[in-house]
């Protein structure tokens, strides 16, 4: 395997906003690690003219050219909502540039409701490269059904990504991806890390053992794994998670603008605060309003050695400590993202 290909890292850019929509938060699967957390995201499925009135809320009808509003629309799974095709449509209408994570059942037949112009990617969640490895951790059958349908969407034209997302539970298992991922012909691949939210946050991967990686076992596979996939011509982006010596940190709460949108209403701007009811806004007869007292934006500006704050507070298992008491290693923003481009063998 190679190396030979630098990872970027992709700042936070002024102007570009992301607007995670959970449109419902019904599931088909029963992943171990599913960070949706019902009691504080709400059980319903969202009504398409709710729908359409809260992504008005978030549009920017007047945005300059290098204002781009990304728009995920996720779940549970977002295929499960019976007008997934005209809420994309209607999000394609505002000017949103429009991304679908699923876990790859893709209800309510979508890739025949939706033309691949009209989505700009579809994306499927696999958590390893063969049955055994994924089955465990996101249900039986769910391999198969993931990996037949992103061949059909390829082959129909779309756009496609896949996610996976690492854990001590298939870490070992991540190098064998990018040959999965040329295969099926994905365009991108994105490494995520797990996050101790939800499920993960109650339980263990066995008894006494964590779901997260340990920082060597980070630096010696995906850097080597995301070089691979961009010899192989996949366009590769995972979180940066430990920052150098030389990279400033910055909290995303503070310099970027992204929306993380429950069915209840509740909008955070911090994915790690999702289990908890400190949310900055909440969306009351479809208007947006910030939250006082209490909310996530008290601690965003909080100066500590360790970098972010939350990963402090909620799952600081990923932070080493020196002898003298300092971090060996800061914990960058979890929306901080490592970028590899395709490389041209
Ligand atoms: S597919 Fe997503 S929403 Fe459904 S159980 Fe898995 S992680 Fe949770
Ligand atoms: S993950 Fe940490 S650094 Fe990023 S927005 Fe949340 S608190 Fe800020």
């Amino acid at each position: 395997m190679t190396t030979a290909v630098q990872a970027r890292t992709v700042g936070f850019r002024p102007g570009e906003r992301n607007v995670f929509f959970h449109i419902l938060t019904t599931c088909n699967l029963r992943c171990r690690h599913c960070y949706i957390n019902p009691i504080e995201h709400g059980t319903c499925t969202l009504p398409l003219e709710t729908v359409t009135k809260w992504l008005a809320l978030f549009s920017r009808p007047d945005a300059e050219d290098e204002q781009i509003t990304n728009l995920i629309l996720l779940g549970g799974e977002p295929t499960m909502h019976p007008d997934l095709a005209e809420i994309i449509r209607a999000a394609k209408g505002m000017g949103f540039s429009v991304t679908v994570d699923s876990n790859g059942y893709l209800f309510h037949d979508l890739l025949h409701k939706v033309s691949p112009q009209e989505l700009d990617y579809l994306s499927f969640s696999l958590d390893g490269p063969e049955a055994a490895v994924n089955d465990p951790i996101r249900g039986p059958g769910s391999f198969e059904v993931c990996t037949a349908n992103i061949r059909r969407a390829v082959a129909a034209g779309f756009n496609t990504s896949l996610i996976y997302t690492v854990s001590a539970l298939n870490i070992k298992h991540l190098a064998r991806m990018p040959a999965l991922v040329q295969e099926l012909g994905v365009q991108r691949f994105f490494i995520q890390v797990i996050g101790l939210r939800g499920k993960s946050a109650k339980d263990t991967v066995a008894p006494g053992q964590s779901w997260q990686v340990r920082p060597e076992e980070w630096f010696s596979v995906v850097p080597q794994v995301a070089a691979d996939a961009a010899h192989r011509g996949i366009h590769v982006t995972y979180p940066k998670v430990y920052l150098n010596r030389e990279d400033s940190f910055e909290c995303a709460g503070l310099v970027a603008e992204n929306y993380f949108i429950f069915p209840n209403g509740r909008v955070y701007q911090c994915p790690l605060c999702e289990d908890y009811p400190i949310h900055s806004y909440t969306i009351e007869n479809d208007q947006l309003v910030h939250r006082q007292g209490l909310n996530e934006g008290r601690f965003f500006p909080l100066h500590i050695p360790e970098g972010c704050i939350m990963n402090r507070l909620l799952q600081p298992d990923n932070i080493s400590y020196a002898e003298d008491g300092s971090p060996l290693h800061r914990i960058s923003c979890c929306l901080l993202k490592e970028e590899v481009l395709p490389v041209k063998d």
